[in-house]
């Protein structure tokens, strides 16, 4: 099975061939047209500005993906395109460019949710059987996830505010660092001391999985104007310690919360038990380690796919593709985009279209 996959639900704009062959999955492309520079005077994403920077490149960007795997639209089993969750005009540039080249061709149309892609990708990078754990920390989302199959998923807890990288990217802000945050406040806490300020641990007292990391950012604007207000400004070294505070907290916290939900999803008495981090908080080394450590006391395997994997492309959507294609659960032309679609309601992406 050769599948095109296409992604604009957000502000990249993709576009992949991946191949199953011989039960061995293939990325044969991967290309991702980023729009950072797009939004970079505005301090955050532009609905308007991403809809229409998508619509003018997701035909190049299809064109090239094909090229550089060196496959012609004849060679294509299905056209695989993200449905939603995102921001509805970019979703619709997507899924209206899909619809034509599945009109034009007559290729099936296979309607994908953005979080099932996230969620898939370490079945793509390491062939994980289901049930698996997966946390999902990214820019918009933070939740815990079992895969039950490509279907389906059930959400044992999530964020009831911020996500992590949102949190990230404010704190790099607060503290006159560079965006996207996470890179950078993750370089300067290397040289920072995690205990010099306490930063709250929220929702650690309460049962469950849910997460909270609106307060987070509250208590490091404090922190930040207590230093200002002593000293006058921020030395390097302040800096390094209110990055290294903050991510020893968002880490702390992470690693408690996986530590609940591991114990959930052990209740299913998985033959293989995993736990997967994916989206672009995942990149982060301190929390990269806290997850691996939580795992291993509890007999888990840890495995993240590689950071291109992890931040948003079409390479999981292909693939995603190809999960539900092989299951039969194909869209056609009434496919809808949508602006919300939570993974826990994963049914087929026609359900609800239009009414
Ligand atoms: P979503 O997938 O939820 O729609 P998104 O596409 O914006 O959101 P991603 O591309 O998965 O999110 O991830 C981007 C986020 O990851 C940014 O907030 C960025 O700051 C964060 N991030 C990237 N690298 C790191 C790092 N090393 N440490 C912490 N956060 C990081
Ligand atoms: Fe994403």
């Amino acid at each position: 099975i050769t599948i095109l996959g296409l992604e604009s639900s957000c502000d990249d704009t993709a576009a992949a061939v991946v191949r199953l062959s011989g039960g061995k999955p293939e990325i044969l492309s991967s290309v991702v047209y980023g729009q950072t520079a797009l939004h970079a005077d505005f301090g955050g994403v532009v609905p308007e500005i991403a809809a229409r920077a998508h619509a003018e490149k997701i035909d190049l960007c299809v064109e090239d993906a094909l090229e550089a795997a060196g496959v012609a639209l004849g060679a294509i089993d299905a056209v695989a395109v993200t449905a939603g969750p995102g921001l509805i005009g970019g979703v619709l540039a997507g899924v209206m460019c899909a619809k034509g080249i599945a009109a034009g061709t007559g290729l099936p149309l296979v309607g994908v949710n953005h979080l099932a892609g996230h969620a898939l990708t370490p079945r793509l990078t390491d062939g994980l059987s289901f049930p698996y754990l997966m946390l999902l920390v990214s820019g918009g989302h933070c939740q815990f996830l079992i895969a039950h199959a490509p279907d389906r998923f059930t959400r044992l807890g999530g964020t009831i505010d911020d996500a992590p990288g949102e949190a990230f990217d404010k704190t790099a802000k607060l503290l006159g660092l560079p965006q996207p945050g996470g890179p950078a406040v993750e370089a300067a806490a290397r040289a920072g001391d995690p205990a010099r300020f306490t930063f709250p641990r929220p929702l650690l007292d309460r049962p469950g999985c849910d997460l909270s990391f609106s307060g987070l950012k509250t208590a490091l604007l404090r922190a930040r104007d207590a230093v200002v207000a002593e000293k006058g400004g921020l030395t390097e070294q302040d800096r390094a310690d209110l990055c290294a505070g903050f991510q020893a907290a968002v880490s702390e916290v992470l690693a408690e919360k996986s530590r609940r939900a591991i114990a959930e999803y052990l209740a299913l008495d998985p033959a293989e038990p995993v736990l997967a981090v994916a989206g672009g908080v995942a990149a982060n080394g301190a929390i990269r380690a806290a997850l691996e450590t939580v795992s291993a006391k509890s007999g888990l395997r840890f495995t993240a796919p590689p950071l291109a994997l992890c931040t948003d492309n079409a390479a999981m959507i292909a693939w995603a593709g190809i999960e539900r294609f092989r299951l039969g659960l194909i869209d056609d032309a009434d496919l809808v985009a949508r602006p919300r679609w939570p993974l826990d309601q994963s049914q087929p992406a026609l359900i609800g279209s239009g009414k």
